[in-house]
């Protein structure tokens, strides 16, 4: 089964549950609204042999990456994280310098972004270290960002460029420790004020981040949307190839849809505050398909993001 028709069977399964007004499972974080503000809650783990090797990866950016990617969650719907809650398992010979290390990382990254560490678990493990975070956050109630804002005529973007932090990982996998991309793919920056500033305008509809690639994570905004969308290949920022770029994931860039007559003073405003561009990489459409696009003519390729199998 995969990892989605996982997640949609817990869903269906919990609807005989009472809700106590959370806004639940389908998004990149859970939603508790308490007025003006709302609480975003997320959680995402790392496990060794399946989202890194352990001799590839220096303790420090482990700590530093665990945190990242849950606090990309946060961004990705508009929130400043706040809080993280950590659970490591880990074999008892790391238990010394390694677990020092890590914690390290992990706390150079809640230094940058004034996240404080609330609780967590330790236990030790027979083999392999887990690694589990709870990131929890806050944003004013009237600026979130959900993966069902896409309108047919959006324009879509992203923040950054793709495809870099695949690009590292086969470095690492193929003993060029010092690839230039090694560093994007194991130390990614949360798009924490970034996405807290495009939250603020109402002229962007749909966001979240990019974990699996632009491949897989844009028909999450198509669903939950209920829209299709066209994606053209050659305004694809990256400098890599065309299918890491949009299937490797992990880049932890923000894609989100934009009103089209506002998208030109979205891009130049933003550019001004961050000294750095928005992409334009297609538009919403009617219906449900994801349309590649050369220019006019429909591409034939076609891309799959990463997928997990559970
Ligand atoms: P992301 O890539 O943003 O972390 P995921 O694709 O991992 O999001 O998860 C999609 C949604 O499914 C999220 O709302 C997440 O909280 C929920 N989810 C994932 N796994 C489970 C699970 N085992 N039980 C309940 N909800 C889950
Ligand atoms: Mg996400």
């Amino acid at each position: 089964m995969g990892e989605f028709d996982f997640i949609d069977g817990v869903k269906r399964l919990f609807d005989s549950v009472q809700s106590a007004g959370f806004e639940g499972i389908g998004d990149d974080c859970a939603v508790f609204d308490m007025g003006d503000e709302s609480l975003l809650f997320t959680t995402d783990m790392l496990q060794e042999d399946i989202h890194f090797i352990r001799k590839l990866a220096s303790p420090f950016d482990l700590g530093y990456k665990a945190l990242a990617v849950n606090l990309s969650d946060v961004a990705a719907m508009g929130g400043v994280p706040v809080a993280s809650m950590l659970s490591l398992s880990l074999p008892k010979e790391l238990g010394g310098e390694w677990a020092a290390e890590f914690m390290r990382g992990y706390h150079s990254l809640s230094e940058e972004f004034g996240v404080e560490l609330i609780g967590g678990d330790t236990t030790s493990s027979k083999s392999v270290v887990t690694i589990n975070v709870v990131a929890i956050g806050r944003v004013k109630s009237c600026n979130i960002k959900r993966r069902s804002g896409a309108k047919v005529g959006d324009v879509i973007l992203v923040n950054g460029s793709l495809g870099e932090s695949g690009d590292g990982l086969r470095s690492l996998l193929t003993g060029e420790a010092d690839g230039v991309n090694v560093e994007r793919h194991m130390r990614p920056t949360p798009q924490i004020r970034e996405g807290e500033w495009l939250a603020g305008r109402p002229s962007v509809g749909a966001m979240m981040d990019i974990s699996d690639g632009v491949a897989s994570d844009i028909r999450h905004i198509l669903t939950r949307s209920k829209v299709g969308a066209m994606i053209q290949l050659p305004q694809i920022p990256t400098t890599v190839d065309l299918t890491t770029a949009l299937s490797a994931g992990e880049d932890y860039k923000l894609l989100f849809t934009s009103r089209p007559d506002e998208v030109e003073s979205l891009m130049r405003e933003y550019e001004e505050r961050f000294s750095a561009p928005l992409y334009k990489i297609g538009s919403i459409t009617n219906g449900d398909s994801l349309r590649w696009m050369d220019g006019e003519a429909e591409s034939e390729l076609d891309f799959m993001g990463y997928r997990h199998d559970c």
